[in-house]
């Protein structure tokens, strides 16, 4: 057996070490006599680990006592329209910002609910830069301000969180939780899709200010109802008990490393040697803005894309997986998240100047 280093966008790899714990534990979970996949969602066992793993995530994140933490099913894009569901709050408009194909995705679906106000945009300049706040348009009556931290496919990122005095700003951090240190209280809402840096795919985390919950539009199902969740411990129904099990075991694996601090030193440190790589060659490309560059999905393209299936068949051979960009930009792109270790990404780099020195 050999784990190779995958630089899958998503499903992501995990740490190497939460695997080996989901295995020893896989058939009797701590002399349960079970595993955890077969535990009643209810029973004691299995609510201690669904406990604990909220704990964790809120030490780690440092989550005010006034947010509720959710642990969902149906991807961050479902909740591209619980969002407006649950948020608008008998109001008719919500402040979005368009900066790649995730916010795109979260506006067409909003648009559904309510009137979308485009703060800013940068589809004209193909999404590689972030608009300047003087030119963000902010409407005086939005319900919320919704905005993508990190775009994952275009590798772009917000160096600050837009907000507008009180109007609640909601983030879709799928691709940047947990990367580093965030100040919760600066947001009325955070969701992200478990399968880039929280676990397997299935789970969807959403952390959201109390005093914002409970004022559905008409007609929300109940299992869409941000406050009915809450009330119930994410268990109106079934939730994704064993998705849940393992980004807990992904959590505690956080806390050994030393925390979300720690983890952005090493996460930045990955990033910078990547675009150093990038940058210090004219064989391989990044169109971002720097300041705007993603920490966690590094697109690059090769100066002949005649190369490209070369250049990933090579990568493969020596233990790089999943490098192929995103289908509809190209090229390559490397997604770095926590579990992505430093030996990967030096790796990489070697491997693109080994590539570079022979082809190019
Ligand atoms: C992956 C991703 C999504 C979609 O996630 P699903 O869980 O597949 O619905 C949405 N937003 C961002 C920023 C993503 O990276």
């Amino acid at each position: 057996m050999s784990r190779l280093f995958n630089f899958s966008a998503g499903p992501a790899a995990l740490p190497t070490e939460v695997l080996q714990q989901a295995r020893d534990e896989m058939l009797d979970w701590h002399g349960s006599g079970m595993s955890v996949m077969e535990m009643s969602h209810r029973g004691e066992a299995y609510t201690a680990i669904a406990e604990q793993a909220e704990a964790d995530l809120r030490e780690l994140l440092a989550i005010p006592d006034n947010y509720k933490v959710l642990f969902l099913q149906g991807g961050a894009s479902s909740q591209f329209s619980m969002l407006p569901m649950n948020l608008l709050r008998g109001k008719g408009k919500a402040d979005y910002f368009n900066t790649g194909q995730w916010s795109k995705k979260a506006i067409k679906e909003a648009s559904r609910y309510c009137k979308v106000n485009l703060v800013a945009s940068s589809e004209a300049e193909n999404f590689c830069t972030i608009p300047e706040a003087a030119d963000w348009h902010f409407s005086d009556d939005a319900a919320f301000i919704h905005y993508t931290p990190n775009e994952t496919i275009g590798g772009l990122e917000f160096d600050c969180v837009p907000s507008n005095g009180e109007v609640p700003v909601v983030a879709d951090m799928s691709s940047t939780i947990l990367s580093r240190p965030i100040d919760v209280s600066r947001f009325g809402a955070i969701y992200a899709g478990a399968q880039k840096n929280i676990g397997p795919a299935g789970l969807t985390i959403v952390i959201v200010r109390d005093d914002l919950i409970g004022q559905t539009i008409a007609g929300t199902p109940s299992m869409f109802d941000y406050k009915k969740q809450a009330d119930n411990g994410s268990m109106l129904n079934t939730p994704a008990t064993y998705g849940w099990y393992l980004a807990g075991l992904v959590f505690k694996w956080l806390k050994k490393q030393g925390g979300l601090a720690a983890m952005a030193e090493v996460n930045e440190r990955k990033a910078a040697k990547l675009y150093a790589a990038i940058d210090n060659s004219s064989f391989y490309t990044n169109p971002v803005v720097p300041k705007y560059r993603s920490w966690m999905n590094v697109p690059f393209s090769l100066a002949n894309t005649d190369l490209d299936a070369e250049f990933l068949r090579g990568a493969a051979e020596v233990g790089l997986l999943t490098l192929k960009g995103h289908r509809t930009v190209g090229g390559m792109r490397a997604s770095i998240y926590n579990a992505m270790p430093e030996a990967g990404v030096d790796a990489l780099v070697a491997y693109m100047a080994d590539f570079e020195a022979r082809k190019a």
